[in-house]
């Protein structure tokens, strides 16, 4: 066995702490049914909206089993969106089998108005969904999705999960120049979503958008957090990229994260 296929890390997170990915994918190429601007994998056409299965879940069981790295949680993420891959809640069974730590998910939300993809969802300790537009254009601007993915069934599906849910969740937003003025219109959708946490991010690993500074960052947290508590949803937390510490984690196989994560 080539050690180390499916499992990366674990990397030091700003939201996670001790990070160990476990990449449902794992493709030489990225398979996402989105393109983002800032993708740190490159570019690639969005994939059709359809699930395969890439792990056998004994494959992965034997990786888990000889990585004996600890780390805060077992985080699933990697070379593509994980929920395209249709044995999902297998592969969560089987690294539960192997590692006792706390499970999150790292989705760019576009099947979460699947009602199965909702369900298999639950069963993470810690869900952390995409949200990076305001609107259909710009979530055709900045994300590129397949055809057939649409803002409004996002939204939906967003909103059905968090209604229903036991576990936490969290929604990212990927800030750049092209959204970083929909401060108010995004504080509006988290009050309609309702997660326990919002992630403002901006993108700092390589890739072809520039990042917002910390000057810009910052505006963008007060607005939000104006806005959430003139909303009377101020008990969502609020967090930011720079506003965090990741803890320093070496990563047991580099050469996998890198191509993971664009950085160890
Ligand atoms: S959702 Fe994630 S993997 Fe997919 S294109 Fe966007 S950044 Fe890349």
């Amino acid at each position: 066995m080539t050690p180390f296929k499916y499992c990366y890390g674990p990397v030091g997170s700003w939201r996670l702490g001790a990070s160990l990915g476990m990449d449902p994918i794992s493709r030489p190429e990225k398979i996402c049914d989105y393109n983002c601007v800032y993708c740190q994998l490159g570019a690639r056409e969005p994939v059709p909206v359809e699930r395969a299965v890439y792990v056998r879940p004994d494959a992965l069981g034997s990786e888990l089993e000889a990585l004996k790295a600890p780390a805060d949680y077992i985080t699933f993420s990697g070379r593509g969106e994980p929920t395209l891959a249709a044995n999902l809640s297998r592969l969560l069974i089987e690294c539960r089998k192997h590692r006792p730590e706390k499970t999150a998910i790292i989705t760019n939300a576009s099947l979460m108005c699947s009602e199965k993809v909702r369900e298999e969802l639950s069963a993470f300790d810690f869900v952390i969904a995409k949200l990076d537009a305001p609107n259909a254009e710009l979530l055709n601007e900045i994300n590129r999705p397949a055809p057939g993915v649409c803002f409004d069934e996002i939204i939906k599906g967003l909103i059905l999960f968090s209604k229903g849910r036991r576990n936490r969740l969290a929604i990212q937003t990927m800030l750049i120049g092209r959204n970083k003025a929909y401060a108010l219109e995004f504080a509006a959708l988290y009050v309609k979503t309702l997660p326990d946490e919002v992630q403002l991010n901006t993108p700092l690993r390589p890739c072809p958008e520039k990042p917002l500074s910390r000057n810009e960052m910052a505006l963008a947290c007060l607005i939000t957090d104006a806005e959430l508590k003139r909303l009377g949803k101020g008990g969502i937390k609020l967090i930011n990229v720079y506003g965090e510490t990741a803890p320093e984690v070496s990563p047991v196989s580099a050469r996998e994260t890198l191509r993971r994560r664009g950085k160890t």
